[in-house]
């Protein structure tokens, strides 16, 4: 389905030439994660302000790839405005998307994304999984989150 393909590279392309939430936020309130891929030379810088459960603001900086930064983009404009745990599912199931091909001769069922978590504009970066040393590049900036809430919660 080139058509699919075509649109996919689209959506990287203008996330990782229009970066959303690109920038810093004051430490406190928010709080600061830092994350590296050195297979690649990636880094990501995530701000986060946690408000009453909510993620109430996010930015981001980094430099590397396309993949890295694109996938950085859309984090932070997928998880912006939800609760922590909405943040938390959306983390789960864009890394059980990204192991789907290692896994997929297992069916592993604990991979599963929650089914009431849909992933938008995230889907495009699906195709990723064809290229195992990309994968890191895709995750690092969903880790990256996974370390600043955290921190935010104090979990
Ligand atoms: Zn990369």
């Amino acid at each position: 389905m080139p058509g699919l393909e075509d649109l996919y590279r689209e959506i990287i392309l203008d996330h990782y030439r229009n970066p959303r939430n690109k920038g810093e936020l004051p430490v406190p309130p928010a709080h600061k994660a830092e994350g590296h891929n050195p297979l690649c030379g990636d880094e990501i810088e995530v701000y986060v302000e946690v408000v009453d459960g909510v993620v109430a603001d996010i930015k981001v900086r980094g430099q590397g790839c396309s993949i890295s930064q694109s996938s950085a983009s859309m984090m932070s404009s997928a998880v912006k405005g939800k609760s922590v745990d909405e943040a938390r599912k959306l983390v789960r199931a864009f890394k059980a998307m990204m192991s789907i091909h290692e896994h997929a001769l297992e069916a592993d069922a604990e991979n599963e994304p929650d089914a009431d978590v849909k992933l938008g504009d995230l889907e495009a970066l699906r195709g990723v999984v064809k290229f195992p040393p990309r994968i890191k590049c895709a995750t690092l900036p969903w880790n990256t989150l996974t370390l600043g809430l955290d921190e935010a919660t104090g979990s």
